[in-house]
């Protein structure tokens, strides 16, 4: 038979390749289970574009195993009749919906400006490492909201609208006050991908929408509230943000963001009257995940702490010395954990300038003069702890002593506690019988522990309570307890900015901890695209049946099941002499029938988890120790001598925890002390609760290049990314029962010449309505044409190699190829 493909007569398909991912080739004749493809050369990644191989130069000939097929060679490029490459806006409407497929169309896009791109109801952001300044301005954000929330519409604007995030905020906006349903944006990718950037786009978009529709002239107002929630953020990067290798203002935390709207006019207005707007921002509350703690003692050479220390290091002397005398003269490198930087400028800014800001930021919050104080005081304290070094006391080994007598006493001060109480703290360790009390010494190293473990927990403090104050000023429900506002009932949209999922050479605790959130969020993800492709099957009258997925349930038993890996450890965590070798040999038994479990023969410290976005190798070390959250008894007690209010309080959820376990006992009780993954899990669960009572929107956030340079789509990364962001298992899902989709009016215009056009009924024109027409003709031609591709399943019933939709025909894998090889031109 003919093989015809475009007017050229070309065939362009995609080749697997290491180095590219995929790359266009040409197929030139298959002869059985081969096929022969020439693979154009190209001087670089960025030529393998849109060309489909046509202006490069003729390369070599390769033949590829089909029975490799398709994960070797993926059928036909986008191209359209001219064999141009289409990017689309939305990738629901590539005819070829694969890997290859999803890869050339962001780096069209990217390499032509736009950013996002739309499948479906998921949006993806290729973070363009350059400000379009066009794409965000007051003008777009209006654009969007009037006609996403404020234009009543039958049809789904969307279609004829350049994806943006601000559909996004929009929709959620619109969810929350005309369908009363509280919302959720996820937002995920990796470090640098542009999540916290994303989030912030969506949250001032939507604290303009509440303006209502605008029409030209209108008054631009601040609302104190708006003012407080939008400019909270900066706040919490300062004190939770740092730069490292991948990302000079990486989150090194996870944060979910409720904005709370007042909706309670709502309810009694016309749900139709959409002139003005009574949905407003009322407030917003935050939570946060994970705190990287151990930045703040040690971080890499091209790394830095967290921002706030340079910031406040970068001040005036005069300001700096109204906090306390001793920090006048002082600069990074008078701080050990701070250190020397190079880094002039972050986002733009000067540390001195992020400083002025903070000030500013932290005075709209409430937090100003003595409040300041104590907290630039505990930022100090944290900062000095470095400082204290550690000697062999009296020639023992066995113990010692802060050798750095000022920078102790300076400590003290700065603490309010007594110098020998503060050596007594770091130096020694407190031993508590059923009977008896008693003292161990530390030696230098352990010294040193400690007074690192010590800084990490007064930072823990200071984050954790800036969070508070933060929630305490902008939050509505506490605002209304003040008495300050009039009962209302407020719905939350709530912007979700986490991890997403790491897999590096060593992964430690902390990664395992990371990847099980996102395994959490995949689970629910799938979910809902699920009942996404559910309802798009059934708006189009077709029956469901036989749409499978695959959930990512075992690998969420292995990981926290009743003798799962987080089981596991928090026993080993418990007992005695617990350590990381042991857990790991248990959680290999206990999980041996485990499919996701990766056993290394090779070595006894590590284990493998296979996650929905990959395979990853653990290291157990340190496992158990990170795993336990406790200050020793002395480090703690030190710290509630101190007069400084931010660190002589306990964590809330500790005190309860104590309370309820008693005075410490030698004997472990039942009551088993908080693990750090215990309170995570515990964390999470009511996380994905309250996602769950939301519906939930998604961005993925793509970070395109690893040297964070503009106009650069790297393949390889970004197929990975596009991986565990799950947007190929999405579009999979989506397409597992047909993988391939066209609208019926582009099936009659591109297969009708094949076939009597006399034989279909809307061309006899028998009166019925157009669609309909359509539909019966698409129906009737391929039924002709697929005839010999259908298959007959276990129960001895066809399964027909299509299904005509409403308004689309559906192919099941194959078929639409089949088609597009006997297709007659001309
Ligand atoms: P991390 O997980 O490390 O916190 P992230 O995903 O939150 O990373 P961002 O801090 O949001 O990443 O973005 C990283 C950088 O990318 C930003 O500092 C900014 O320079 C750039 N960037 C992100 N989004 C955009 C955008 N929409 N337009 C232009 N540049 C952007
Ligand atoms: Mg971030």
């Amino acid at each position: 038979k003919k093989v015809a493909k475009d007017e050229k007569q070309t065939t362009y398909v995609y080749i697997m390749d290491k180095n590219h991912a995929w790359r266009p080739a040409i197929l030139e004749d298959t002869k059985g289970d081969k096929a022969i493809v020439s693979v154009p050369e190209y001087k670089n990644e960025e030529q393998m574009r849109s060309d489909g191989g046509r202006n490069a130069k003729k390369g070599q000939q390769q033949t590829i195993d089909l029975k490799e097929y398709p994960s070797k060679v993926l059928p036909l490029q986008n191209v359209d009749h001219n064999g141009n490459l289409t990017a689309y806006p939305d990738m629901v409407r590539l005819p070829y919906l694969h890997e290859a497929g999803i890869l050339y169309n962001l780096k069209e896009r990217h390499l032509s400006g736009k950013p996002y791109t739309r499948t479906g109801d998921i949006v993806i952001a290729v973070n363009p490492f350059q400000w379009f300044h066009d794409l965000y301005t007051e003008k777009k954000r209006v654009y969007y909201s009037n006609r996403l929330v404020w234009e009543a519409a039958d049809q789904d604007p969307r279609d004829s609208m350049e994806p943006h995030v601000y559909e996004v905020s929009s929709l959620s906006y619109k969810g929350l006050a005309f369908e009363m349903m509280n919302q959720s944006i996820l937002v995920s990718g990796e470090s640098g991908a542009g999540k916290t950037e994303t989030v912030k786009i969506c949250m001032n978009h939507m604290a303009s929408v509440q303006k209502g529709p605008i029409r030209p002239g209108m008054e631009e107002s601040l609302d104190p509230v708006v003012q407080r929630v939008v400019e909270s953020n900066p706040l919490l990067e300062a004190f939770g943000n740092a730069k490292t290798r991948r990302n000079d203002n990486s989150s090194r935390f996870g944060k979910y963001l409720q904005l709370q709207f007042d909706n309670s006019k709502m309810k009694e207005s016309s749900l139709t009257s959409r002139s003005v707007s009574n949905c407003l921002l009322a407030g917003s509350k935050c939570d946060v995940y994970l705190l990287e703690k151990n930045r703040v003692c040690v971080h890499d050479d091209w790394e830095r702490t967290y921002h706030i220390f340079y910031q406040l290091l970068a001040a005036p002397d005069d300001v700096k010395g109204k906090f306390w005398s001793k920090l006048k003269g002082t600069s990074n490198k008078s701080f050990k954990y701070v250190g020397e930087t190079d880094t002039k400028k972050i986002e733009g800014q000067t540390d001195a300038e992020h400083f002025q800001h903070t000030i500013n930021t932290l005075e709209l919050i409430g937090i100003s003069g003595d409040k300041l104080k104590t907290l630039v005081r505990a930022l100090c304290i944290t900062m000095q702890c470095g400082n204290l070094t550690f000697g062999a006391k009296g020639g023992d080994r066995d113990k010692s002593e802060i050798t750095s007598k000022t920078e102790c006493s300076d400590l003290a001060e700065l603490m309010g506690v007594g110098v020998n109480d503060l050596n007594l703290a770091f130096t020694e360790r407190t031993m508590k019988t059923r009977t008896d009390t008693y003292k161990v010494p530390l030696n230098t190293e352990a010294a040193k522990d400690a007074a690192d473990a010590f800084a990490k927990e007064v930072y823990g403090k200071v984050f954790l309570w800036v969070v508070k104050e933060i929630n305490a000023a902008t939050c509505a429900e506490d605002n209304y307890k003040k008495g300050s506002m009039a009962t209302f009932e407020y719905g939350i949209i709530g912007l979700l900015d986490i991890f997403g999922f790491e897999s590096f050479i060593v992964n430690r605790f902390e990664q395992l901890c990371i990847n099980y959130a996102n395994e959490k969020l995949q689970q629910k993800f799938t979910e809902d695209v699920f009942r996404a492709v559910q309802a798009e099957y059934e708006a189009e009258g077709i029956a469901l049946a036989e749409i499978q997925y695959d959930d990512n349930t075992d690998v969420l038993d292995l990981i926290e099941g009743r003798s799962g890996l987080l089981a596991m450890l928090n026993e080993e965590c418990v007992r005695p002499k617990g350590n990381d070798q042991d857990f790991v040999q248990k959680a290999l038994v206990s999980n041996k029938s485990s499919p996701c479990l990766i056993v290394n023969m090779m070595d006894r410290m590590s284990f493998g988890v296979h996650h929905y976005a990959g395979k990853v190798m653990y290291d157990a070390d340190k496992f158990v120790t990170s795993n336990q959250d406790t200050l020793p008894t002395d480090l703690e007690d030190i710290g509630l001598m101190s007069d400084n209010d931010i660190i002589n309080k306990k964590h809330d959820d500790e005190a309860v925890a104590r309370a309820k376990r008693g005075p410490p006992k030698r004997q472990r009780s039942n009551i088993v002390a908080p693990t750090v993954w215990g309170k995570y899990k515990t964390q999470l669960a009511s996380l994905m609760g309250n996602l769950r009572k939301t519906n939930s929107r998604y961005i993925r956030c793509i970070k395109p290049n690893m040297k964070k340079v503009p106009n650069v789509m790297e393949h390889v990364p970004t197929v990975e990314q596009l991986r565990c962001a799950g947007v190929v298992a999405a579009v999979t899902l989506a397409r597992s029962a047909f993988p391939n989709r066209l609208d019926n009016s582009a099936v009659r215009f591109r297969y009708s010449s094949t076939w009597d056009k006399n034989a279909y009924p809307s061309i006899k024109n028998n009166g019925m309505a157009h669609d309909e027409a359509l539909r019966c003709d698409c129906d009737a031609m391929m039924t002709e044409a697929l005839k010999c591709k259908q298959e007959i399943d276990d129960k001895g019933l066809v399964k027909k190699a299509f299904v005509v939709g409403r308004t689309k025909t559906y192919f099941r894998a194959g078929a639409l190829e089949y088609l597009e090889s006997n297709r007659q031109t001309g």
